[in-house]
């Protein structure tokens, strides 16, 4: 819990969360540390104060509220960190990650960097984990990797054979680095950090790019005859944003997943134009669309579990999302396993 923002958090002993009528109460086995929830803890992203951050979680049901009719006490789940309401328009038709009323564990009320988290309309929300799915492995689907393989999947359309660029190689690039490999694209990956290229090629990109020393957007151009297919901005900054654009060939596609917080961000609407460019925004992935992504995690096409850096206990939260501030920490996700 931390009572500021940019104060280093603390563990403390609280009141257990109330089960909400339509939710559930997750005993958590394993959450991880996103740049979101850096993002809150500096102000970014404003959070009611003292907060508990904490939103890529998978653990067990231990409460649910008498509303919920599709699952017990002691199933093994994870959610999306966007939680729909289950009731509007937008959570009928399946796409809950725009749900207007949604919430979401870590921001809009307390997180899963605790041993139990609160989550609301749990029969539209949870999915279930596989049996083969470890907790530390699924806590790495929920926000980073489910927000790229739908970036990919449902707004970027890739293809064998495609040529995908992958801007910024943090948690959710090098998560499309992985899942750009296994759906069969040739992948060029960009970030200043040697560091975080190297683990991109050992994820099997065909060619990295240091934005440091050239223009990225040339060198992709060069590397793929004309441009990327599909583009991702997985860090979140205007300057990566117009580099992902301006490196797409004709008919390409952007999909912004890196937060902008910044306010309107400027684009080469010419160039949208000239060369009927795609640009899509992506919200992490409704509950509805987990089991393909699940299916494709449990028989082993997608190991999410290679993404990981090291494993943590709960008391080391603080320090790593401190560590988040300096450019050298993004070679990998950082988990905290809580013992069962
Ligand atoms: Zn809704
Ligand atoms: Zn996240």
């Amino acid at each position: 819990m931390y009572s500021g923002y940019g104060v280093m958090p603390e563990v403390t002993e609280v009141a257990d969360p109330a089960c909400p009528a339509d939710g559930a109460v997750i005993a958590v086995g394993a959450t991880g540390v996103c740049r979101s929830d850096w993002h809150a803890w500096k102000g970014h992203d404003p959070v009611a104060l003292p907060h508990i951050g904490g939103h890529e979680f998978a653990g067990t049901v231990v409460a649910l509220g008498p509303e919920v009719v599709r699952w017990r006490v002691g199933d093994r789940v994870t959610v999306p960190f966007a939680c729909g309401c289950g009731r509007c328009e937008y959570c009928l038709a399946g796409d809950a990650q725009v749900c207007p009323r949604q919430t979401q564990p870590g921001f809009t009320g307390p997180g899963s960097f605790a041993e139990l988290v609160a989550v609301h309309a749990a029969d539209a929300n949870l999915v279930a984990l596989p049996a083969s799915v470890d907790f530390v492995t699924a806590a790495c689907l929920g926000c980073r990797f489910a927000t790229a393989f739908r970036a990919l999947t449902g707004h970027g359309r890739v293809r064998a054979g495609d040529w995908l660029a992958v801007h910024g190689c943090g948690g959710v690039g090098l998560s499309a680095v992985l899942i750009g490999v296994a759906l069969g694209a040739r992948v060029v990956a960009v970030d200043v950090v040697p560091a975080a290229l190297d683990r991109a090629r050992e994820l099997g990109a065909e060619v990295t790019v240091n934005a440091s020393d050239t223009d990225p957007a040339d060198v992709v151009g060069e590397v793929t005859g004309g441009g990327a297919h599909v583009s991702v901005d997985a860090l979140g900054s205007a300057d990566v944003a117009e580099v992902s654009v301006r490196c797409l060939r004709r008919r390409g596609r952007h999909v912004q997943v890196g937060l902008l917080l910044d306010g309107a961000t400027a684009l080469p609407m010419d160039l949208v134009i000239a060369r009927e460019l795609e640009i899509y925004g992506s919200h992490g992935m409704a509950a509805r669309d987990y089991p393909a992504m699940m299916r494709l995690v449990a028989d082993g096409t997608l190991r999410p579990g290679q993404l990981i850096a090291k494993v943590i206990g709960l008391e080391g939260v603080g320090q790593a999302l401190a560590a988040m501030g300096s450019p050298g920490s993004t070679a990998g996700m950082i988990i905290v396993a809580f013992s069962m």
